[in-house]
């Protein structure tokens, strides 16, 4: 491709983005208009039916069908007026996508015509076919249905001309087939857990949420050099591609100013998420060329998911308008940073009080201290199968890639809370305190916190899981994840650990232990016991991966081994202890898992092969020809002497040629000779792990030999946009 038709081809796209781009609306008139909140239910229902939508989201209450009806009606009629002639389910399959089925509200009339209808079962229930979607053996063909049903929890909404209910997927025998369904019980699990510890602080508590604010990070790229690059269409990443002579190495991307074409498509997707009710908050260029991320404002943890999941597809949609394509693969491009999405995670009570964040008092603080040791223990437990809900074949390209957090899993808590944690542990002994301890670490010791905790300043860029003044970030989530599962792992963790703490402080009490006394003597315990897990230094370093290993801390050596921490005892006790998931459940999501990890690897491996073979080769083989022509005309005006010496480096490029030619043919064969046989083995976790072994160091030496042909070729001839030309729109 050559450079200059790009850069023309570029230019007149981004003159015509800044010509036609209109004024956006303000926010304010703007926001919310394509759900259906509180605001229009009150419009457009009535006062029993909003108590019986009120009742389901705070109290968990069933909807009758009389109430459904009439939901769905006032839901209709809103639709209707925003121009939505279809509906559907919307839902989170365990797939990488959302899904969607639509239907139209047409019925037609006896007689002649036609109107519109929506009853309140088909609000309420769908029965898509469910054979299509990943089920890990969960559904027999002859019960290929699953049920789709109405989460209300998180509002409707409208698409274009669609009306979005967004709902649960669980196969016709109850089991769960979606993210959204085990994430809704952590939830709750959580809130059972939390509230009860709560209630040693503070007896107004009586509700709990999760909070989440996702920073997602992605990639644009234009759409017509999208679209010559086959591997990125097919696998969302380049398997093939040198490095440009210039990235990232002058970090003069990150918040600097922002392309005006991507400027162009952010704005345009703006309104649409504020349509949407998503409050969009920060948008800024990242580290690596084209590389950008939005994060909203955080909100309760189911719906800041669906806002997530709804974002994804909405700016898919917006680009295509641009002539873009956004990319939302952890590690698209090789050599410059990947994409993640850093979850950031707390709880709010309804009092207002996030229980994450240091408060006014020594009992907020103490407060504070149990749910961050509670937090952190529960990292500790179950860190390996919180590596294993961030991990797919994508973010093992991206973690552990000196840019990202490593495959080992630790906390950064910063140097003011250690010594707090320190002091506790130093302090409370196993025999009763004295008064004056008591006061004195009361006061002085956990009273201080606010004062002393510095704000965001003490951050841990290299941690995978950090504090950072009042809520952790999960920064190992890859970019195109879907939040829900690495979400679901904590909150039931989180939930267990709190369980354990007032079971253990009651027990004291029960004793004859003052409450603030067995609550120090509790927290004690906990710190001990999870002190491994506390990292606070450089979290790329060689040296961390060792200390890891001596601290017990266990990393993640390949993917399908990392899923592994799935069916292990503690975390198959702890689904069941929260009620997520039934040991048949979690065996079929880590059959899909390897299931998908395979499928990829396969296609991607397809793709490489394809490409080199039917792309490179014959580049390589039309450039070796022009050389060879230009030996025969050499030979013809030259001495034999002369020739020798003028034609010596065209004769090296042939040979190395030849060699890399050789090489790829010799590389591709024997590659797919090894995923025949992966192919032929049965069970599903060892063909995830032969896939692993051979297929990927197949690809990684495949590329080399593709990416040092990329710099020998004529340009002219190379048949694929280059990095310098993917990763660098104006
Ligand atoms: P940074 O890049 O410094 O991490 P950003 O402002 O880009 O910060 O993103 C921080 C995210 O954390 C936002 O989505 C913000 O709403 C969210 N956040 C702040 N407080 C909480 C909280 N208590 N619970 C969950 N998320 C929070
Ligand atoms: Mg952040």
């Amino acid at each position: 491709m050559s450079t200059f038709r790009f850069q023309a081809l570029q230019e007149f796209t981004t003159r015509r983005a800044e010509r036609f781009y209109p004024t956006p609306p303000r926010i304010s008139d703007c926001f919310g208009i394509n759900v259906f909140n509180q605001e229009k239910m009150k419009k457009y229902l009535s006062s029993e039916a909003f108590e019986a939508v009120r009742c389901a989201v705070d109290d968990g209450k069933k909807i009758d069908r009389r109430m459904a009806d009439q939901i769905a009606a006032g839901m209709k009629t809103w639709a209707l007026e925003r121009g939505a002639t279809h509906y559907t389910h919307w839902f989170h399959p365990l797939t990488d996508a959302t899904a969607e089925k639509h239907e139209s509200f047409i019925e037609p009339a006896k007689g002649g015509g036609a109107f519109e209808n929506f009853r309140g079962d088909l609000l309420i229930q769908q029965e898509p076919d469910a054979s299509s979607f990943p089920s890990g053996g969960l559904r027999n063909t002859f019960e290929a249905r699953g049920y789709t049903a109405w989460d209300p929890s998180s509002p409707a909404f409208i698409v274009e001309d669609t009306l979005c209910i967004p709902s649960i997927f669980v196969s016709y025998t109850g089991e769960a087939l979606d993210y959204k369904t085990p994430h809704l019980k952590s939830l709750q699990a959580l809130e059972k857990a939390a509230v009860k510890v709560c209630q040693y602080f503070d007896k107004d508590v009586d509700r709990v949420q999760a909070t989440l604010g996702l920073e997602q990070e992605y990639f644009v790229v234009d759409n017509a050099l999208y679209r010559a690059r086959p591997d990125l269409m097919q696998t969302n990443r380049t398997l093939m591609g040198h490095a440009a002579a210039k990235n990232q190495q002058l970090e003069d991307h990150y918040f600097g100013a922002i392309p005006s074409r991507v400027m162009a498509f952010m704005k345009d997707f703006e309104v649409e998420a504020y349509k949407l009710g998503v409050p969009l908050k920060t948008r800024h260029n990242e580290v690596a060329p084209n590389q950008f991320e939005f994060a909203p404002v955080y909100t309760e943890a189911n719906l800041a998911v669906d806002h997530n999941q709804m974002m994804v597809m909405l700016m898919r949609r917006v680009a295509k308008k641009h002539k873009l394509k956004v990319i939302f693969h952890e590690k698209p491009f090789e050599g410059v940073n990947g994409s993640g999405k850093h979850c950031n995670w707390s709880m709010r009570t309804n009092t207002d009080v996030n229980l994450l964040s240091p408060g006014k008092t020594p009992r907020n603080n103490l407060q504070f201290l149990t749910f961050f040791v509670a937090s952190i223990r529960a990292v500790f437990e179950h860190h390996h199968l919180l590596m294993a809900s961030i991990m797919s074949l994508n973010n093992s390209h991206r973690l552990g890639a000196n840019e990202a957090p490593p495959a080992v899993m630790s906390i950064f808590v910063g140097k003011t809370l250690t010594k707090v944690l320190d002091e506790i542990e130093e302090r409370v002994g196993n025999k009763k305190m004295t008064p004056d301890e008591k006061t004195t670490l009361k006061l002085d010791i956990v009273g201080k916190i606010p004062e002393i905790l510095p704000d965001n300043t003490d951050r841990n860029r290299t941690s995978p899981f950090a504090f950072t003044g009042n809520r952790f970030e999960f920064r190992a989530v890859g970019s195109s994840a879907n939040v829900a599962w690495p979400s679901l792992v904590l909150n039931a963790a989180v939930a267990q650990q709190l369980n354990r703490f007032s079971e253990a402080v009651d027990k004291l009490i029960d004793k004859g232990v003052k409450k603030d006394e067995a609550i120090f003597q509790v927290l004690r315990t906990f710190i001990q016991e999870s002190k491994a897990i506390r990292f606070e230094g450089n979290g790329y370093s060689a040296d961390w991966v060792k200390d890891a290993a001596q601290r017990g801390l266990r990393g993640i050596k390949d993917v399908p081994s990392a899923f592994d921490a799935l069916l292990e005892p503690a975390s198959k006790k702890l689904f069941n202890d929260m009620e997520l998931f039934s040991v048949k459940e979690i065996e079929a999501r880590h059959e899909i898992q390897n299931e998908i990890f395979i499928k990829k690897l396969q296609i991607e491996s397809r793709v490489l092969g394809d490409l080199a073979i039917n792309h490179i080769i014959p580049t390589a083989i039309r450039y070796q020809n022009l050389l060879i022509e230009n030996l025969r005309g050499l030979k013809e005006l030259y001495s034999a002497k002369e020739y020798d010496t003028l034609t010596s480096p065209q004769i090296d490029t042939l040979r190395t040629i030849s060699t890399y030619i050789i090489d790829i043919r010799t590389l591709v064969t024997d590659m797919v000779k090894e995923r025949k046989k992966a192919n032929a083995i049965d069970d599903i976790r060892k063909r995830a792990a032969t896939y692993s072994n051979t297929i990927i160091p197949f690809m990684r030496n495949i590329r080399d030999r593709i990416d040092h042909l990329e710099i020998i070729v004529d340009d002219e001839l190379w048949p694929l946009p280059k990095y310098r030309e993917l990763l660098f729109l104006r």
